[in-house]
């Protein structure tokens, strides 16, 4: 039985009441949480969870189990007699998060921008990148800056809808990532849509509106191997 993912529905949600399903020795597992396992190239969540007695125990880092479904918290220091069927109020460092879901969105309007095949990236809480397969350099970084900063500007929506895996099979037009290829063998795939910029299978959490991730540039346009664009954006706010 996988834990239930809260992120999945609601990426605003940032605690819950929940119980401990097993412990490992670098973690626990919960029944149901709002912690984002690292995937897709976005970072894990941390944060706390709070025991029934006031104990707080450190969320170093969110990685998915061996177990398919299964979520494991890795917590700074596994006390002694911790089991499963304890309560807790598991917390994210919402900041973070929020900052990750930004930036997050941010790629898939970058991705939209940039016709080519998306060969890797990686999201941080400053700043993130998307790597592309574009033998030819034909990346402006102002233009791209401008040209994301009216998509931001615009307050584009952001929905989800699940589809089959079927249905994924007979869009492979939809799949724009050639390295990681779209979470899918539970039967359906989440697509992500910002209107009117990209439309996607995604696993990640995302604002609701583009408007939210702010003012954005893109910091760098380096060359990665022969055919390689890496495309770093930071984001515009000082401090
Ligand atoms: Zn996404």
């Amino acid at each position: 039985m996988s834990t239930e993912r809260l992120f999945e529905s609601d990426p605003y949600r940032r605690s819950c009441d929940t119980q401990i399903r097993m412990v490992h020795p670098e973690g626990v597992e919960l029944e149901a949480t709002v912690f984002y396992p690292e995937g897709g190239g976005q970072p894990g969540d941390t944060g706390v969870l709070r025991l029934a007695d006031g104990r707080e125990l450190r969320v170093a880092d969110t990685r998915k189990g061996v177990e398919p479904g299964s979520i494991v918290h890795v917590l700074e220091e596994v006390p002694e007699g911790l089991a499963s069927g304890e309560p807790v109020d598991a917390v994210i460092d919402w900041e973070r998060r929020h900052r990750h879901m930004r930036m997050h969105t941010c790629l898939h309007l970058l991705c939209s921008l940039v016709d080519a095949g998306v060969t890797g990236g990686s999201i941080g809480a400053e700043k993130a990148r998307l790597d592309f397969d574009l033998p030819e350099s034909t990346l402006d970084k102002e233009a791209l800056s401008a040209e994301l900063n009216v998509l931001v500007e615009r307050d584009l929506p952001v929905a989800m809808r699940w589809i089959s895996d079927e249905e994924l099979d007979a869009a492979p037009e939809l799949v724009r990532t050639m390295s990681v290829s779209p979470p899918r063998g539970a039967g359906r795939v989440r697509l992500v849509e910002v209107q009117d910029a990209d439309l996607q299978p995604c696993g990640g959490t995302h604002v609701a509106r583009t408007g939210e991730i702010g003012a954005v540039v893109v910091s760098k346009i380096e060359k990665k191997g022969r055919q390689n664009r890496r495309v770093i954006i930071r984001f515009a706010e000082v401090g």
